[in-house]
Order: structure tokens, then sequence, then C-alpha cells
């Protein structure tokens, strides 16, 4: 909103000088939203240093209004956290049941169906996908190799299936787009940032209510 101001405002004035876009930053800084954000600023940072002592200077900070620490700490991409498939088990072809399987009774723990039906989200049929990977040569080949394909896991509302030829064993990546959440976890968690989030159009997504 304060973007759109600030382009309806060089607009209106037919100035797109620096000093009149530099406006934007300007109410940026003294918006709501990021006041509200500096307190809990370098959360995820700290957190990064371990439970206790992240919780411990985490909890002062929000204390303090986000002032401790003076500056932006850095922060590692979610993405270099992700362990290769031989890492954990020391092969590249774990059995499904050495990945567990988990068990949905619909009472305490849902399907992601299900959990998709609850999120209320829509998006309009016809709308061009809203996420796009970059590159199915990298999903068909390392990433199947290295991680077997993270998205079909990681992703709450089933978006990415990875359908597999039984006799040819070709591989086929679907997206079932209108299904999306909007978490974003696809977007930051991918190994190879090889999938790209853009905003839908018309509003579409879960329906956030309080009721
Ligand atoms: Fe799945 Fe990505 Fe949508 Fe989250 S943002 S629901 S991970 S497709």
């Amino acid at each position: 909103m304060l973007a759109a101001e600030t382009i309806l405002h060089c607009l209106t004035n037919d100035d797109f000088s620096e000093t009149q876009l530099s406006k934007y930053r300007k109410a940026l800084a003294e918006s709501d939203g990021v006041n509200e954000l500096f307190k809990v600023r370098n959360f995820h940072q700290t957190m990064g240093k371990g439970l206790f002592k992240g919780m411990v200077m985490a909890g002062i900070q929000f204390v303090l209004g986000g002032s401790i620490i003076k500056s932006r700490l850095e922060a590692i991409s979610d993405y270099l956290h992700l362990k290769k498939v031989k890492d954990i088990y020391r092969t590249d072809t774990p059995s499904e049941n050495k990945k567990g399987n988990i068990k949905y009774d619909g009472k305490l723990a849902f399907d992601k169906e299900t959990d998709v039906y609850y999120s209320g989200s829509t998006h309009e049929e016809k709308q061009p996908a809203h996420l796009k990977v970059l590159d199915l040569d990298i999903c068909y080949g390392k990433c199947t190799e290295e991680y077997q394909n993270p998205c079909v896991r990681f992703c709450p509302a089933n978006v990415y299936e990875m359908e597999i030829d039984e006799e040819t064993g070709e591989r086929n990546l679907k997206l079932n787009f209108s299904n999306c959440v909007h978490c974003k976890t696809c977007d930051v968690k991918d190994p190879y940032e090889n999938i790209q989030w853009v905003p839908p159009e018309g509003g579409g997504g879960p329906k956030y209510t309080m009721v």
C-alpha cells in the first residue's frame, strides 16, 4: 500500500526522481508494520544459536523493543540447512519404513487434503500458476538423487506430486497450485532455489478468520 501510494504521488506530480521515490523507504521505516517487526528482528538468527541461548537473547530483545542487538544479525538461508538423503540414512534409497509413516486418525492428526479444506484456500481456476519451477531437469536429476524431491513432503498442501510411470520409470512433476496455502516453504526451502513463488491473482489463498 505504501509503495502504491508513493507511485500514485509520483504519477500525479509526474516526478519519478530519486527524492520522490525515496519517500517510500521513509514511509516504510515509520510504518506500524515495521515498528512491530522491529521487536522480533533477529529472532531466526538468535534461535540458530541453540534453544536456550536463543530464547534468552530473543526474549531480552523483545522486552527492550528490539534494541539490545544494534544491527541485523547475519542469517543463513533455510535451504542451506537441508541435509541430503545419504547424510541422514547412509544410503541413497532408504526404505519407506525408515522414513516413518504418519497415521492420520481424523481427530488429532489430519491428512494434507483435509487441512487444505479447513484452510478455506481458493484460487481462480483459470489464473496463471503462481508457482514456477525454473528447471525441471534439476527436479528429475540431482534433486531426485540427492534429496528425493523434498517438495512433495515439505509442502503442507500437497501441491507437488511426483508421478512415476511404473513401466518406464519416467518422472512427471505435477503442480496442484490451487491447493497452495501461501506458507512459502517451497520458496525458502527448496535445496536448489528452483521454485519461485509469486503472488497469485485476485487475492486467492487461505481464508483467514478468527471465528
Ligand atoms: Fe506448498 Fe509452497 Fe504453497 Fe507452501 S507456498 S503451500 S510449500 S506450494
